[in-house]
């Protein structure tokens, strides 16, 4: 077996909770998972690993509506789908100024008909459905803080890989079993790589959660004026609210949510405001913020290099990437044959392994994350899903 690898993410380097007291109370602990690829059991938590899934249960297979190139079975499918490409070509050869109204109501009329054709051709053939993947499983054992409702022990977490209206994001199926109650498990099928996005696909890693306490991110900050007083902290300091000193990016349980883009908390159907679960993320953690955010035994393999930032005589700004030990003289350095304006030029220390190739593998948008929610108010814990781009 691999040795299993510890994760220490480096203290903070300065407590802002001490500096401003209106974070007073804002803490949280979120569970940092720290995927690493490897082969995991259904006995064991994981992330896209095997799940303690009954064999007398079928596997969830989603029938929503996803999109699906392949052309419908039934005449009556294909004249819509025949008559859509028109409507889409009438509406592409046209400004958007002098597009008849009558022609977008059209539009989204056949478009809801073949929607509807769609869910009736995976109600009768269930080879035409995407089988769902599964992206988490965690006992009771390794994360406590989870919401597991009353006798249930293990949290399994699914999606179907592919974009969904109206978030386009994977849909997510959380959920929560009682691990004795399991005997027989059952065998995931194949992922079908065909109608899938690849990059919501996750490569089997173990889990090594490490609890660590964040403060909201910027944006969940409580008013305008603490914005300003922290905006006022920061000039002239190395050390960034929003990066380096508040919300733990990557893939993690509970705690506060880094958003990519603006806040976003769901609220379930009932009016609920819901809670962060879990945050599938494609970067664990971004490359300016590692400092903060990289844990140490990471840091200890990684190799780093110097990016310098400068603008050229013509007014363009570029980068150019040089080693640790290495000196930017701007005197000798031309980029298409311009000159660097010599006091533009600014350095940081970034690590040089763009991707990383151990963990889960994921390309949820364009280096983003998405997030799980769940209403623990609700018994029955719906759940939603936001995915944010990077
Ligand atoms: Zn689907
Ligand atoms: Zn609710």
């Amino acid at each position: 077996m691999d040795a299993v690898m510890g994760f220490t993410t480096p203290e903070k380097p300065v407590d802002v909770a001490e500096l401003f007291p209106a974070l007073a109370g804002l803490a949280r602990t979120t569970v940092r998972l720290h995927p690493q690829r490897g082969v995991t059991t259904a006995y064991e938590s994981s992330l896209g690993g095997p799940l303690l899934w009954p064999a007398d249960e079928a596997w969830p297979v989603c029938t929503i509506d996803h999109p699906d190139d392949r052309p419908l079975r039934s005449a009556e499918g294909q004249k819509l789908e025949r008559r859509l490409a028109e409507l889409r070509a009438a509406v592409d050869a046209r400004t958007t100024a002098l597009v008849e109204p009558s022609l977008y109501r059209e539009y989204e009329a056949v478009e809801a008909c073949i929607r509807e054709a769609r869910r009736g051709e995976y109600a009768s053939d269930p080879a035409a459905r995407l089988p769902m993947v599964a992206v988490a499983q965690v006992y009771a054992r390794d994360v406590p803080e989870l919401p597991f409702p009353e006798g249930t022990d293990v949290c399994q977490v699914l999606w179907c890989p592919t974009d969904h209206e109206p978030d386009y994001a994977p849909r997510v199926d959380v959920r929560w079993r009682n691990a004795t109650t399991v005997t027989a498990v059952a065998t995931a099928p194949e992922p079908d790589r065909e109608h899938s996005e690849d990059g919501y696909l996750p490569a089997s890693c173990r889990i090594t959660p490490e609890r660590v306490v964040e403060l909201p991110d910027w944006d969940d900050l409580p008013s305008d004026e603490l914005r300003e007083q922290i905006t006022a902290w920061e000039k002239d300091r190395e050390w960034s609210y929003g990066r380096h000193l508040s919300v733990a990016p990557g893939t993690k349980i509970g705690g506060w949510v880094a958003w990519e883009q603006n806040a976003f908390w769901p609220e379930c159907d009932q009016g609920h405001r819901m809670d962060h679960l879990l945050t599938a993320a494609t970067s664990e953690c971004g490359y300016d913020a590692w400092q903060a955010w990289m844990p140490l035994e990471t840091r200890a393999r990684t190799s780093f290099g110097k990016r310098v930032r400068f603008t050229m005589v013509d007014g363009c700004t570029s980068h150019t990437m040089i080693g640790l030990d290495e000196e930017f003289d701007p005197a000798t350095f031309t980029m298409l044959g311009r000159a660097v304006v010599a006091e533009s030029v600014t350095e940081a220390v970034i690590p040089l392994d763009s991707a990383e190739p151990d963990g889960l593998g994921l390309m949820i948008g364009d280096v983003g994350d998405l997030y799980i929610f769940v209403c623990l108010t609700c018994p029955d814990r719906p759940t939603a899903v936001e995915l944010q781009c990077g």
